[in-house]
């Protein structure tokens, strides 16, 4: 039984896909056609869940993350329905036809999980996995040749194949493509990760192991790579999910007095890159407020005078946690480390001090040309990495999330 499952939902996917990516030859009406068949003959054998609620709740989901989807091929309509089936899994057929099985949706009592779910699926028909595999195996003729012959015997052929189930590469796609749907779609970004442990957890637990992990060997590294995804997503896309009334935000350095210049300077250039990429984000208008002595004990109520001074709707506050200059090592390998806090007043975030450890070469004594570029080239770096790290902790939540909850 479970075989036959698998044998079915390898199929519905290839099909699909295959015949979207030769759009020019097999069009959109007759991948519908093969879509339909694979979806009733998926219905037959499993049918529908009678519960209006579970397949309410997955269309509604659904709907809105296949709306990026589309965006992405726009020929294609996602259609959503529940097989009534205890098995851990989720199907995309030709044309768009969209099937979550019972079991994962009771799996996945989160919205943001089954979303995350929907999305990597709906991301497997937007980048054709299942015809570029079919392709690759069977080759031109045969695709084309039993396409036109009539499309219901392209299974036995592909069946094998796609029993193997999808490339790691195309499995890594989908995460990511999905990622951004799950995103644009207005979930948390941290919801992909969410969702690939929890079925990773279920796995483990003996409940079925679920398609999307089967071409996986490491589904901690699957998970590491969504988490280090969502810094790039919430950086990068948020000005595909702008704020429709983004809060202006004022960054500043908040230096306490025992920095040396060269400190001064890397806390300015942080919060200067700070607000720019916050400014790229569209989530706030942010702007560099400058350099402004704070004591540590004050410095959140400082951010607040700030924000009320200038009538911004809050401030986040850099400031070195720690006297900074410890030096580690020595010669060559001398490295600082200064430990970097953030002070945020966000209306809508509240506040939060998340502490980021900052370190770079240094040297006390004269370097040659080279070197000291080596050493001004990694600091640029490191500034850059801190940035983005601090505004991840800015971003997230974003104050429409924080505002809906
Ligand atoms: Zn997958």
């Amino acid at each position: 039984m479970t075989r036959t499952v698998c044998r079915l939902l390898s199929l519905a996917v290839a099909v699909g896909l295959g015949a979207q990516l030769h759009a020019g030859l097999i069009g959109t009406d007759q991948e519908r056609k093969i879509g339909r068949q694979v979806a009733d003959e998926l219905e037959k054998e499993y049918g529908l869940v009678n519960d209006g609620y579970m397949t309410n709740r997955v269309r509604t989901i659904g709907a809105k993350v296949a709306v990026f989807a589309q965006a992405d091929r726009p020929k294609v309509e996602y259609q959503f329905s529940v097989l009534a089936d205890p098995t851990i899994n989720a199907v995309a057929c030709p044309g768009g036809y969209m099937y979550a099985f019972r079991g994962l949706v009771k799996k996945m009592p989160e919205d943001e999980f089954l979303a995350a779910v929907l999305a990597h699926e709906s991301a497997h028909v937007s980048e054709r996995h299942g015809m570029q595999t079919l392709e690759r195996t069977l080759g031109w003729s045969v695709l084309l040749g039993v396409l036109t012959g009539g499309g219901s015997d392209l299974g036995n052929a592909a069946l094998g194949i796609l029993m193997r189930g999808y490339s790691r590469d195309q499995e890594a796609e989908a995460d990511r493509v999905g990622h951004v749907y799950l995103y644009q779609a207005g979930y948390d970004v941290g919801a992909m990760a969410g969702m690939l442990t929890r079925l990773s957890e279920l796995t483990e637990d003996g409940g079925g192991v679920p398609n999307f992990l089967r071409s996986h060997p490491s589904d901690a590294a699957r998970v590491g790579a969504a988490q280090k995804r969502e810094a790039e997503i919430l950086i990068d896309l948020g000005s595909q999910r702008p704020a429709p009334n983004p809060p202006r935000l004022g960054i500043v350095y908040q230096p306490t007095g025992d920095e040396t210049d060269d400190v001064r300077q890397i806390g300015e250039q942080v919060a200067t890159l700070l607000a720019q990429i916050l400014q790229g984000s569209a989530q706030y208008r942010a702007e560099y407020a400058g350099a402004r002595a704070s004591r540590e004990e004050d410095r959140v109520a400082a951010l607040a005078q700030l924000a009320a001074d200038q009538g911004l709707d809050g401030a986040v506050g850099l400031a070195f946690a720690e006297p900074p200059l410890q030096t580690a090592g020595s010669g060559r390998d001398a490295a600082v480390r200064i430990k970097l806090s953030v002070a945020m007043n966000v209306v809508a975030a509240g506040a939060a001090q998340p502490e980021v450890v900052f370190s770079y070469a240094t040297k006390e004594e004269k370097r040659d040309a080279d070197e000291q570029r080596r050493i001004e080239a990694a600091l640029d770096s490191k500034v850059e990495e801190t940035a983005r790290a601090l505004a991840v902790e800015v971003l997230r939540p974003t104050p429409v999330e924080a505002e809906e909850r």
